[in-house]
């Protein structure tokens, strides 16, 4: 095997694909390794099972604030351009009614007033009253006993919009385009990196279980949870720690909802509100959730105790760590919504206690609608800040100018993978001398400047 690339990128999920697709497309740069400890790409939280399948634009998801929803946005449109211009539709991405819900009058209130602000952002976003919606997502209004729910419920959203996405399949359209292109460039599955030494030429080598190496100039690490330990092995991020939490789904037929509702965010939860999303790798379900439930686990497994984590004891156990933990759980809001979700995992009772969640989107659902989702869902690997003693809610990236960048991209991650690509391939270019196409990056998936 020639195992000298210019470009060894670390991880097969959405991240590295993308970032394989960019360099190998637009930019000169000829050999191109991406590296995946899995035998297949894209298996933990950008398959299809990991995560919710949206393409995050801003427009419905109450967390985020205007000047996040427009940053967003613009990287939310590059995934559906590409997705478009590569013929996706109906294999990919998915076209569908998606609405965000206010119930009751203070969320009403605020719907109402955050829909005037985001219609500048979002060409064509439409407000629905209750009226409106019992025609277009009538279960959301259908209370229990079959009459309406007796609290006002406003919406704003679209009626159709290519919002869903298979990250998945994606992913693995990228690394065939890329591969069409730039044949030099290789994928090595199975290739589970321990170690990432600088060597004698400048450059580094990257080691696998079994021994195999691979050189490169510059190495992009796009391990997801795993980011952080291979940062930390390297010598980098020490001042950071990591949350995983892990998020679940419950299914329900998918004759409930038409389309996507998301509700209205407590801004004191770190983790966006339930939501409902109809399904787009298995016909007639939608998921309802992810709920989130802090475990000492860089990614789920099938099993309760298997993949527990001793990296990240070696991450964690630090007094800052522990400091933001405890710091949060003060808060008494926080501490039940940690604890309630910790019990929506339990047999029997789990679903006895999200039901009543559940009940704010479809106030109707019955107990036998609702299946916990088996090996559904992953882990967000929420990053700590030591030094600024805080819960960073975003992505993380630790750049050392040194030809290696680790990123972690927990949620809108799989949205932003275009955006993270462009801004990792203008890195990479520049620290090894080569150019990047950006005209034409921008050309092809429509970016208005
Ligand atoms: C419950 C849930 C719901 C979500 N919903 C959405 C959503 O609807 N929309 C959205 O945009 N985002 C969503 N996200 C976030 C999104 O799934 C992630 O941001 C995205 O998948 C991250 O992609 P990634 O490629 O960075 O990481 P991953 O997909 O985790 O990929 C990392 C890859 O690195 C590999 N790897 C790890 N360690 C090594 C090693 N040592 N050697 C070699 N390979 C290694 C792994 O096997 C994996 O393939 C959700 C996340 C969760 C958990």
């Amino acid at each position: 095997m020639n195992n000298d690339f210019d470009v060894a990128i670390i991880g097969g999920g959405i991240s590295g694909c993308a970032a394989f697709y960019t360099l190998s497309e637009y930019t000169d740069i000829k050999k191109i390794a991406l590296l995946e400890k899995c035998d297949k790409l894209a298996n933990i939280s950008s398959s299809s099972k990991g995560n919710s399948q949206t393409i995050h634009d801003g427009s419905i998801e109450t967390n985020y604030t205007a000047m996040k929803a427009a940053k967003v946005k613009i990287a939310a449109d590059k995934v559906m351009h590409y997705a478009l211009s590569k013929g996706l539709q109906n294999k990919a991405i998915f076209k569908m009614q998606k609405l965000a819900i206010g119930i009751g009058d203070i969320e009403c209130d605020f719907m109402t007033k955050r829909h005037e602000e985001f219609k500048g952002i979002f060409d064509g976003l439409r407000f629905f009253t209750k009226d409106e919606i019992k025609k277009i997502e009538p279960k959301v209004i259908e209370g229990l006993d079959g009459s309406d729910r007796v609290e006002n419920v406003v919406a704003s959203g679209y009626l159709e919009s290519w919002c869903a996405m298979n990250f998945e399949k994606l992913s693995q359209n990228f690394v065939e385009e890329a591969k069409k292109t730039n044949k030099e460039s290789e994928v090595f599955l199975n290739f589970k990196v321990i170690k990432i030494k600088e060597n004698a030429s400048g450059g580094y080598t990257v080691t696998s279980k079994d021994n195999r190496e691979i050189n490169a100039k510059f190495v992009l690490v796009n391990a997801g949870s795993y980011s952080l330990p291979l940062a930390q092995h390297a010598g980098y991020g020490k001042d950071l720690a990591c949350l995983p939490v892990a998020g679940s789904f419950y299914f329900v037929p998918g004759t409930l909802l038409r389309g996507k509702v998301y509700a209205v965010q407590n801004p004191k939860l770190p983790f966006a509100a339930l939501h409902g999303d109809p399904d787009v790798a298995i016909s007639g379900v939608t998921r309802l959730g992810p709920t989130a439930l802090a475990m000492p686990k860089l990614e789920r497994s099938k099993y309760l105790f298997g993949n527990m984590n001793g990296e990240l004891l070696k991450i964690d156990f630090k007094i800052g760590a522990l400091t933001v933990v405890l710091n949060l759980l003060k808060d008494s809001d926080i501490r039940n919504y940690v604890f309630r979700n910790m019990l929506f995992e339990l047999p029997y009772f789990g679903k006895r206690l999200f039901i009543k969640d559940a009940r704010k989107i479809i106030p109707s659902l019955k107990l036998e609608d609702l299946t916990y989702a088996k090996g559904f869902g992953e882990v967000r690997p929420q990053v700590i800040d030591m030094g600024a003693k805080k819960l960073e809610l975003g992505e993380k990236k630790i750049i050392t100018n040194k030809g290696i960048t680790f990123n972690m991209t927990p949620s809108p991650g799989a949205t932003s993978c275009l955006g993270n690509a462009e801004v990792d391939t203008l890195e990479i270019v520049k620290y090894l001398n080569k150019t990047f196409d950006i005209d034409r990056f921008y050309k092809d998936l429509n970016v208005v400047l």
